[in-house]
């Protein structure tokens, strides 16, 4: 696991608002949200960027997908939609190098995003 501030989450180090955990996977809200709902997915193995992800990783990287889709259908935000983002190295706007999806719900998103 990687020794970023998101293991320390994952290891309970540090506290957070956790809302949904399998055997996998941990997702917690974001400190600052970017809509009305924000909750990242980390996988509790971690890859510090998609970039280190290959095919060993395809079955891990599946079961994070599904844990966004599965938590938003439980809370009831795919009648009107929701986002998931995986932002990547610098220019992608990663600051934690704990590879993580965004799910972002509760507005309407804009495209291009910025
Ligand atoms: P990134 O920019 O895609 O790497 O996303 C990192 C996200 O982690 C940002 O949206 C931060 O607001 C969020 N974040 C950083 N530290 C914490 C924390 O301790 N708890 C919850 N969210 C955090």
């Amino acid at each position: 696991m990687g020794d970023t501030i998101f293991g320390k989450i994952v290891r309970r180090e540090i506290p957070a608002d956790i809302v949904y955990e399998n055997d996998d996977v941990l997702a917690f809200k974001d400190l600052n949200p970017q809509a009305p709902v924000h909750v990242l997915f980390v996988p509790k193995r971690a890859l510090a960027t998609l970039n280190e992800a290959t095919s060993a990783d395809a079955e891990l990287l599946g079961k994070l997908m599904l844990a966004a889709a599965d938590y938003a259908k439980a809370q009831g935000f795919d009648k009107d939609g929701y986002r998931v983002v995986v932002n990547c190295n610098e220019h992608g706007g990663q600051t934690v190098f704990h590879l993580h999806l965004h799910l972002l719900a509760g507005r309407r998103m804009h495209w291009p995003p910025g």
